[in-house]
Parts: C-alpha cells; structure tokens; sequence
C-alpha cells in the first residue's frame, strides 16, 4: 500500500500492478512517504479518463470565468495550507523552508495569475478582404496535454503547466518526477477539494521511462510539455512525432553571468553568489559561468571566495540553514565527476570541490560550493550542465568577447550583464541568445513574463499570456454572408 497514490478519472488509485517507490528525505536519505509506482497501463488509463473528458465537450464548453474561478480555488486553497505544503517541499527537496514558502507564494501567484486569464482568451475580427464576409479568429483547448516536470522546484513546475492548460480548457494528464511527487500529490488534493469534473485533470506517479514515454507516444495526448534534462527532451520529441503532437520543451541551461568593472562590486559579488549557489546550483537557470572583466578578476575572485566559504549547509528544516543538500546521491556523484573532469581539463580549483565534513551532514547529499578559475570555453566544466554548486570563472577585455563567451554554448535559457553603463548593457541584452536576459540583477521570474529557452534549451513559452496561449489552438472562421454560386465550372 502506497500513503501517495495516483489521481485518475476522479478516484484516488494504487498501481495496477500494486507496485510502490519509496521517497527519500536527502537531507539524511530516510524514507519519508511510499508512492504508487506506476506502469504504462496507468498512463494509458489516465489518458482515456483525460480524452474523455476532453472529448463530452462540457470542460472546454464551461463558461471560461467558472474555469478562472475553479483555477483561483487552487491559489486560495495554496494561501491556505502554505506553510504544510512548504513542508512537503523541504521534506522531499531538501531546499530551506525560506525557499519552499517562496516558491509556495509563487505557486499560488501563477495560479492566481492564469485564473485571471481564463476569460480574457479572446478572439480577433480581422479586416477581411472579400466583400460581404466576416472573418474572425478564436482560440480553443487544444485537448488533452500530457505534463512532466522535474525534481528540482517539483510544484513550481507542475504550476507553470496545469494552471495555463487547465484555465484555457484543456484537460491533463500530470507526471511529477518519480524522486519528488509528494507537493504533486498535494494540489491533485486540493483541485479535488476545489470541485474539478471527473477525468479533467489526472495525476500518473512512476517512471520516465515508462510512465513518462507513454505519454509522449500515446496518440490520444495532444500536447506534451516537458521540463527537464535536455537527452530527455530529445527523446520525447521524437516520440511525440507518432502523432505530432504539440510540443514545448523547457530545458537546461548554462547561463552567463557577465560582469564589468564599471559595475557595483559588492552587488556583484552578492548576486554572482546568488545566481550559481542557490538551491545548490539545483536551478537550470543558474548562473553557473561567469564572465569578468580582466581588470577585476582578482579582487573580484578573492572576495567570491572569502564569501562562499561562509555560506552555511545544513537541514532545510533549520532556520539558520542557507543551502540544503543536493537531491540525491547519485546527483552529487554526477557533480562529483564534473569537479573531476574539470580538474582534469587544467581549470584551477580554488574553493570547494569534495563533500563537507561536519559530522551532522554525513547522511545527507551535501557538496560544497565550488568555484573554478582559469576556465576556457572549450572546456565540459564550462560547456555542459553541472546542475550543483560548480561555478567556472572566464575572463574578458571587451565587450565583443564577452558576449562571444557567453553566447558559446549550445543552451540559451538565461544570462546577466552587471554595468552601471546602461547603454552597454542593453548593447550586451541585445546580443545575448537567451530568452531571458536580466541586467544588474539575476534570478527574477514571474508569472506575468515569459521563461523559455533559445538554442537547445528548448522551444514553446511558459508564463506570461504567451504561457497562455501555447494551451491554445488558433482557428480562423470566415462567413460569406451573401452565398452564391461561383459558376467556376460553369
Ligand atoms: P530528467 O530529464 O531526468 O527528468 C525530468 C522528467 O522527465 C521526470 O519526470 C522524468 O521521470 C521524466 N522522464 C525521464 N525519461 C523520460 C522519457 N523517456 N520519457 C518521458 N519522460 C521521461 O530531468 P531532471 O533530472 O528531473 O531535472 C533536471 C533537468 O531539468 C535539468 O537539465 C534542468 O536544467 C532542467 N530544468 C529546466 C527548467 C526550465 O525551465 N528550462 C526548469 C527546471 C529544470
């Protein structure tokens, strides 16, 4: 028996094949909730109970302000047991409680946010250009969206996919990571509580491989939005042609963070802290390359250093914790083998690079802030997604090789530029192939502006009412108001 089970056509369910995954705290790898392991049979169950609900007609068909106010239900209810579901989210990320009540008031935000959009879906008379006709577009659900999200902000994701999907009058079909359902779980419970009709919106639990691919195979899914690992994404993409579903693909990152001289240097230092260290580097949008102006490299390095040091691990449970533990073991042992290959590579190590010692975080997935200096483009620790506290350093002396640096990597999610030039830094943001580009800060999103990637981050939009629009379909309708025959063939 699982205590976390799968939410199908309006019924809390176990595995058809009975089969359960325990989940694990990682701040010490203890068990904390078994979840119902799901197969494909599961899946394939959670997709008819989605295309049939989709399909009578009534969801999509429901007047858009009571789906915007069934979706505004969500956000209160999230206001409501905010510090419960903060708990969840510590418990199964090992993120501070500082973050997982952040992330909890975002949550609530993007569902507050696309609620207010439900009703403001609307169509466009266009000027047609034929005598006696009307011509008007509309924009309709495009039917049944299989969602997948990631470990690392498990609801924030799942949010950015249900709320925009669910307020347009789509119906879906969820699949948390299989590490880290439980705040997953937890929203499935309170859209019950809110009164979503059977079959509207389904939860799947269990792997990618299984459970995730039958997603992205099934011909009955529309619609498949992933967030994850880029050799992921590149599967479902090809597994989504069965059918060629609609796809939006938010992928990694390796995101510039590039820093003047002329820039505020304690600012600076702070945020370049901040962009790489947070949440352990967990975020695809970290800032995990940064890129200095020469002049400043030493004092600037020496400061970072001084600072990182400082910063404090530990439970997230604990007030005084700045960064909890990496997701799991095996995540710290990929981080592990990249410190490795960038010692190999001749970038020079100077701070980090091995596992804390403090006797209390032994059980834990810790690794300590690393930062890496004498970094060059071409090598891995600079070009591939570490996805933990690893930061590389790269010099420059111009403008023009700055953007060269940061722009040389297949990714293209998000950059910074730290100036107080201001025309130089809209010149840097202009140039950057990112499809999000901050100047003298790092980090803010929020449910009004668009995220995604350029380049091999991925395609398709969340948030902002572009969020919105890629859960629609665009129809044009024309009626000749005046009919007659054509006599063509006559
Ligand atoms: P992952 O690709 O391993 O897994 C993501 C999800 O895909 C999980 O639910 C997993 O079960 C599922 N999955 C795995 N194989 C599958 C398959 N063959 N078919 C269908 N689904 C499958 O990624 P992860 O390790 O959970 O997350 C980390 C990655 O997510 C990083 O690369 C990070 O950059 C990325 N990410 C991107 C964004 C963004 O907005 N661009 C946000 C957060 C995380």
């Amino acid at each position: 028996m699982s205590d976390k089970r799968m939410f199908i056509n309006g019924a809390w369910v176990e595995a058809t094949s009975g089969k359960t995954r325990r989940i694990l705290n990682p701040f010490n790898q203890e068990t904390i909730a078994t979840a119902a392991e799901g197969d494909r049979e599961d899946s394939r169950a959670a997709i008819q109970a989605a295309r049939e609900a989709f399909d009578n007609g009534e969801w999509a068909g429901t007047p858009a302000a009571i789906r915007g106010s069934l979706v505004q239900k969500i956000a209160d209810f999230i206001r409501r047991d905010n510090e419960e579901m903060a708990e969840l989210e510590t418990l199964d990320t090992g993120k501070t409680m500082v973050e997982s009540r952040a992330d909890m008031d975002d949550i609530a935000g993007v569902f507050q946010y696309f609620a207010g959009l439900a009703d403001k879906n609307g169509g466009e008379v266009i000027a047609s250009p034929l005598p006696d006709s009307e011509s008007r577009v509309v924009r309709e659900p495009v039917g049944v969206c299989g969602q997948i999200t990631p470990w690392n902000y498990p609801l924030l994701q799942a949010a950015w996919k249900i709320a925009p999907a669910l307020a347009a009058g789509n119906t879906i079909v969820v699949k948390p990571s299989e590490i880290t359902p439980l705040t997953t779980v937890k929203v499935f419970e309170l859209m019950e509580e809110a009164g979503f009709p059977k079959g509207v919106a389904n939860l799947v639990l269990g792997s990618g491989a299984a459970v995730g691919a039958e997603l992205s195979e099934n011909v009955d899914v529309d619609l498949i939005s992933f967030t994850g690992g880029i050799d992921t994404g590149k599967k479902i993409m090809q597994a989504a042609s069965v059918n060629v579903k609609k796809i939006a693909l938010e992928l990694g990152g390796k995101n510039p963070n590039i820093i003047f001289a002329d820039a505020d240097f304690d600012t600076a230092v702070d945020q370049a802290m901040n962009a790489v260290f947070f949440h352990g580097g967990q975020v695809c949008s970290a800032g995990s390359r940064l890129i200095i102006e020469e002049s400043m490299h030493d004092e600037f390095v020496e400061e970072l250093v001084k600072r990182s040091k400082n910063i404090k691990l530990g439970n997230g449970f604990d007030e005084s914790t700045q960064s909890g533990p990496l997701i799991s073991n095996e995540h710290r042992a990929k981080v592990e083998k990249y410190v490795e290959i960038g010692q190999e590579e001749g970038a020079k190590l100077v701070l980090g690079g091995s596992r804390p010692q403090e006797k209390e975080l032994q059980n834990g997935s810790f690794y300590l802030p690393t930062i890496f200096t004498e970094c060059k483009a071409d090598m891995r620790i600079v070009q591939e997604e570490v996805f933990g506290p690893v930061l590389t350093i790269e010099t420059f002396q111009t403008e023009e090789e700055a953007v060269t640096l940061a722009n040389d990597t297949i990714y293209g999610l998000a950059g910074a530029v730290f100036t107080n030039d201001i025309a130089k830094a809209e010149s840097v943001a202009a140039q950057l192939r990112m499809g999000t580009v901050w100047i003298n800060d790092f980090h803010p999103y929020f449910a009004q502006a668009p995220w995604g990637g350029y380049k091999q981050s991925g395609f398709g939009r969340e948030l902002g009412h572009i969020g919105f629009e890629e859960y629609t379909e665009v129809k044009h309708i024309f009626r000749n108001k005046k009919p007659a025959a054509l006599n063509w063939f006559a």
